[in-house]
Order: C-alpha cells, then sequence, then structure tokens
C-alpha cells in the first residue's frame, strides 16, 4: 500500500502518516519526490485499511499497489525521475550516450579511449576498474590503480564516470572516485550490494541480470530505493536464451515494459547484449527508437589488442557516426542528444 502526500504536504504530515503505521505494526518507507512525497507500506494492509490514512492532513490519495515493488513504481510516481550523474541529467527528454572501454587496462588506453568517447559526443565515461570474468584467470582490472586513471580521465575530458562496483565493502572507496555506481548484470541480486549502494550519495547504474525478469529487476531497483537512493538508471544490456548467434538476446520489449512500469530512466547496452561490433549501432538505434532514454556502448583505440571484449569494440568513428544517427532519431523522436 501507498500514501501519496499532497504537493504542499508539511514534513509533520509525513512524519504523522508514518507514526500512524508504525502504531498499526507496519513499516514506512518515505521517498521525497521532486513534487511530492510517497510513502510505501509494509505490513498488513488489512490493518493499514482500518486506519484513517486518507482523511489525515496532507495526503492526497491512499493506493493499494497489486505490484510487488512501490517507490520505483511509475503508478504512485507518475512524473519521470530525471538522474543527474555529474551535471548531466538522463532523463526522458533526451538521449544519454554512456561510452569508455570495457576495462581500464592502462593510462594511455584509457585516456586514448576517454577522448573518443568526448570527441564522439558522449555525456557519460564508462570503465571498467574492477571487472566481473567468467574465468578467474581473464584480467581482473586494475582495481584502486583503475579509479585514480578514470579520475585522471575525467579530469582531462570533463566527462563524469560510471563504473562498476563488484562487493559492498568496496562501495565507498569506487564511490570516492566515481559520479555513477554500475551494478553489473551478474551482481543484480546481490542484495547486499544493492543495499550498500542504497545508502550512498550517488547515482546508480542497475543492470539487468542475465536470467531475470523484468520484475525481478525492479525488485532489484525497489531493493536500493529502499535505502534512500532513488537516482537509479536501468541498463537492459540483454539476457540469456537459446540463441547462440548473438552473446546475448536483446530484450527490447522488456526494456518498454519496465520503462512503462517506473519512473526512472531505462537505457541500453547494446554491446553486451550483442557482443559483436555490427550489430552495435543497430540495436543502438533500435533502443532509441523503442523509447530507450539513452545507450552504453564500449569503445577502445585498438579493439583487436583489447584485454576484454574487444569483439564489441566501436571506434572512434563507429561512435561518432552512432551519435549523429541517434541525434537524427532523436528529432523525429522529440528528444533532445545534449550537444548536438
Ligand atoms: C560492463 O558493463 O562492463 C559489464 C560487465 O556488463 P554486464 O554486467 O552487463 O555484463
Ligand atoms: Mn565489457
Amino acid at each position: 500500500m501507498v500514501v501519496v502526500m499532497k504537493p504542499t504536504a508539511a514534513d509533520a504530515d509525513v512524519a504523522h502518516v508514518v507514526e500512524r503505521v508504525r502504531e498499526a505494526g507496519g513499516q514506512a518507507f518515505v521517498s521525497p519526490g521532486k513534487y511530492r512525497t510517497i510513502i510505501g507500506l509494509v505490513g498488513d494492509t488489512d490493518r493499514f485499511m482500518e486506519l484513517p490514512l486518507a482523511s489525515l492532513p496532507g495526503v492526497e490519495q491512499v493506493v493499494r499497489v497489486g505490484r510487488p515493488y512501490k517507490l520505483v513504481a511509475r503508478e504512485l510516481h507518475p512524473e519521470p525521475t530525471t538522474v543527474k550523474i555529474g551535471s548531466h541529467p538522463v532523463d526522458r527528454h533526451t538521449i544519454t550516450v554512456i561510452a569508455g572501454p570495457c576495462a581500464v587496462e592502462s593510462p594511455e588506453q584509457a585516456a586514448e579511449a576517454a577522448r573518443m568517447a568526448k570527441g564522439a559526443g558522449a555525456h557519460l565515461l564508462r570503465g571498467g576498474a574492477y571487472k566481473p570474468r567468467t574465468s578467474p584467470y581473464s584480467f581482473q582490472g586494475l582495481a584502486e590503480r583503475g579509479l585514480e586513471i578514470l579520475a585522471a580521465c575525467r579530469d582531462a575530458t570533463g566527462l563524469p564516470v560510471v563504473t562498476e562496483v563488484m562487493e559492498a565493502r568496496d562501495v565507498d572507496l569506487v564511490a570516492g572516485t566515481a559520479d555513477a555506481l554500475q551494478i553489473g548484470a551478474r551482481n543484480m541480486q546481490n542484495f547486499a550490494l544493492l543495499k550498500e549502494v542504497g545508502r550512498a550519495l550517488l547515482p546508480v547504474i542497475l543492470k539487468r541480470g542475465l536470467s531475470a525478469t523484468v520484475e525481478e529487476w525492479l525488485m532489484a531497483a525497489e531493493y536500493v530505493a529502499r535505502e534512500g537512493n532513488t537516482d537509479i538508471v536501468l541498463c537492459e544490456r540483454g539476457i540469456r536464451t537459446f540463441e547462440t548467434a548473438t552473446r546475448n538476446t536483446l530484450d527490447l520489449a522488456g526494456m518498454v515494459v519496465a520503462r512503462q512500469a517506473t519512473h526512472l530512466p531505462v537505457i541500453v547496452d547494446p554491446s553486451h547484449a550483442t557482443g559483436q561490433r555490427s550489430l552495435v549501432a543497430p540495436m543502438a538505434r533500435a533502443a532509441v527508437a523503442a523509447g530507450a532514454d539513452g545507450i552504453m556502448v564500449e569503445v577502445h583505440p585498438h579493439p583487436e589488442a583489447a584485454l576484454s571484449d574487444g569483439p564489441q569494440a566501436l571506434t572512434g568513428n563507429d561512435l561518432e557516426d552512432l551519435v549523429s544517427e541517434l541525434a537524427a532519431l532523436g528529432q523525429a523522436l522529440g528528444k533532445a542528444v545534449p550537444g548536438r
């Protein structure tokens, strides 16, 4: 159940609702929005129904929610959320481009990739310092040294940095450098990690798990939101299916389902979804045409020498062409690619 407060509700009105819910043995999760505060109630709905919640001061309406996620649900928070990463707003009016190498490999490689991203018109720089690799013998990332290199790339290009955090105990460390914390597909249901990034004061890019349903993905976002952090961008990156022609199967319909179900921005990563350079631009265009609020793509100055994911890395020219195409698509859709 959810209590939607009036835009004019005072803090004391919110506190009063929370108190009444607690008296009834329930838990209340307050989600302050730009226009109105929403309070998610967890507990015995029948007991809540007995409370005069709808007539308490400042309350606009009380809604019984069919969905298991509440704070990220659009029905209770109709106005779309803008997630600011650095000074860049990720929202539903614009097309955000996040680009960078799969992994930070060296200061030179990262700097070159960052220059490529910036030169092509990307808004945010991605790059992994901690890499979730299938094989323990594969390159695992440069860890803290990688974070330092990312900070230098930000200084050089002005691009805010998105980077993955793999473990709850590393959240503070990674948050010390990052402008947004990425939760990778393999960690989408690492609940300890989700709770920890939910307590961090940084935006979160939450990738969909390899075999997660849209509902499970939204429940993962709910974990983050429940800790007080609603600056979440969802990222569809392909799911496991029987098909082996592509690395994963890009679920564009699932992306749209998620976008309809939540007020959070939803972006698409066509690099991990396809695993092949030649498929990245077509799927990026399809994603934006279907309503995605942005894309995350991998670029590398020397894909053939990349320590991870070389076959799916775009070159600088590929990225430049793609950003131009997205800008043209944006014109048709009434969405801008900032800077274009
Ligand atoms: C990544 O973006 O670097 C990554 C590892 O992606 P995913 O978690 O989607 O596999
Ligand atoms: Mn990668």
